[in-house]
């Protein structure tokens, strides 16, 4: 009987103790928040989606080459001599079209080492931490401000310029060769008929 009386003391000195703390955490402020309706407030220098600004992007890779997971993929067609793209905020010039600028999220270790190297700053980590997807897929993002047909236009044009530009150094390349084949041949010529000797009483 006193064992019985013990064990049921013990076991509402249980109940009490736990009881007291859960009440204590009745009064004391919450360490939760009622995400997504409350957000908490993120550091000033905090590192989430990276974002490019491609008005003043020149397309010149060294973010890409500075990814240690190779995350970013960047193609670029030259403009035409007649073509001007104007320049970027900082006074680059821009020469060349980006026609492909992704950027899969899903690999990226937010080291933020591509915002350095750019030259026109504009490339970098916003504050934006909700972007999660369904599908892997649409964690690839893509920058370009082309549209396919745009894209397609511009290797067009480059490879019918370089083609034009290839033929022109075939074409110049010819004439100089022919030039101075012409100009052995004279050689030749003068040669194999040296001029007749000069007859007595001629003046020397
Ligand atoms: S933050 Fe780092 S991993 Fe992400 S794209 Fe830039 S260099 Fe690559
Ligand atoms: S480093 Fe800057 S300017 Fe160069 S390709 Fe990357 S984002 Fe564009």
């Amino acid at each position: 009987m006193r064992q019985y009386l013990k064990n049921t003391w013990d076991g509402l000195f249980t109940v009490l103790v736990g009881m007291k703390i859960t009440f204590k955490h009745l009064f004391t402020k919450s360490v939760t928040i009622q995400y997504p309706d409350v957000k908490v407030d993120l550091p000033e220098r905090v590192r989430n989606r990276l974002y490019v600004n491609m008005d003043d992007c020149i397309g010149c890779d060294q973010c890409a080459r500075a990814c240690p997971v190779s995350c970013i993929e960047i193609e670029t067609v030259k403009s035409m001599p007649a073509e001007d793209l104007g320049k970027t905020s900082n006074g680059k010039k821009k020469a060349l079209w980006v026609t492909k600028f992704d950027i899969d999220i899903a690999k990226c270790c937010y080291c933020q080492l591509c915002v350095f190297p750019c030259p026109t700053e504009c490339i970098y980590m916003t504050d934006v931490y909700e972007f999660s997807e369904f599908e892997r897929k649409d964690l690839v993002y893509n920058y370009a401000t082309l549209t396919s047909v745009e894209v397609e236009e511009k290797k067009v044009n480059f490879e019918k310029f370089q083609a034009e530009k290839e033929a022109q150094k075939e074409a110049a390349a010819k004439a100089k060769a022919e030039a101075a084949a012409k100009k052995a041949a004279e050689q030749a010529e003068q040669k194999e008929s040296p001029k007749p000797p000069k007859k007595d009483g001629e003046e020397k």
